[in-house]
């Protein structure tokens, strides 16, 4: 693990509050969670009301999740700007960076919507809304406090695989995003694609909109008790999708 938002937060502590928190405490201060301070939340009435409810449920699955939510909160010397968007055509899922400002990013609810809230009973290792959601959350925290170091999108995006990887490991999820050239990215047919290191392999498909998603497509390519080559897998179905013949 790096230096990211995670990284700091080893010693897991509510940062509201000195004295360690309850069960019931650390669930009512979630279920009272509301933008202000450094979270910034940049939508109408509709779009927040959905957001929060979505933030909340993944904040109760996720400690690591919840401690980032309050100390970005709490961090008013370094706020996060988020917007809200929908069906954005510039805007695939997040958008990092938005307006040339680290700590701004911007969210399309209609590509989160087509991302399951929950993992579907067949497809237990499914990347969720809320994996999406922590990943764009760690990722503007990390832009908005390396702001002055010149650090790049790399970097906070790294953060951002970090936190999701956490998130999946509380949810009790199989596998993890992969980093740099083992990350997902868009195939020749305009799809985007991930591998995760268990095998674990979700194809968004691409909606009629530019920079959209109409459907998710999932398989276990991880052949059990067998270590599994991610990077192999990926060229291979690569070169599937392209109709290359293989050598
Ligand atoms: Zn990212």
């Amino acid at each position: 693990m790096g230096v990211g938002p995670l990284a700091r937060l080893a010693p897991m502590t509510f940062l509201p509050f000195a004295a360690p928190l309850t069960t019931l405490q650390q669930r009512k201060a979630i279920e009272s969670f509301e933008p202000g301070g450094g979270f910034v939340l940049d939508a109408g009435p509709n779009r927040t009301k959905w957001l929060m409810k979505e933030l909340k449920k993944a904040m109760l699955r996720s400690p690591s999740f919840a401690a980032l939510m309050f100390e970005i909160q709490k961090d008013t010397t370094h706020p996060i700007h988020l917007k809200l968007v929908s069906k954005d055509p510039e805007v695939y899922v997040d958008g990092y960076y938005s307006h040339m400002n680290p700590g701004s990013q911007e969210l399309d609810i209609d590509d989160l919507s087509h991302i399951p809230s929950d993992a579907p009973k067949e497809s237990p290792n499914a990347i969720t809304r809320g994996e999406v959601l922590v990943h764009a959350l760690a990722e503007a925290r990390a832009g908005s406090l390396t702001k002055t170091s010149g650090a790049d999108y790399g970097e906070a995006h790294d953060a951002g695989i970090d936190a999701q990887n956490a998130y999946r490991d509380a949810l009790g999820q199989k596998g993890h995003r992969q980093k740099g050239d083992k990350d997902g990215g868009f195939n020749a047919v305009g799809n985007f694609e991930m591998v995760y290191d268990n095998g674990h392999l979700e194809t968004w498909v691409k909606g009629e909109g530019p920079a959209s998603i109409s459907d998710v497509n999932r398989m276990e390519l991880g052949p059990p008790g067998k270590p599994y080559d991610a990077t192999a897998a990926a060229d291979d179905l690569r070169q599937a999708i392209e109709g290359v013949q293989r050598r």
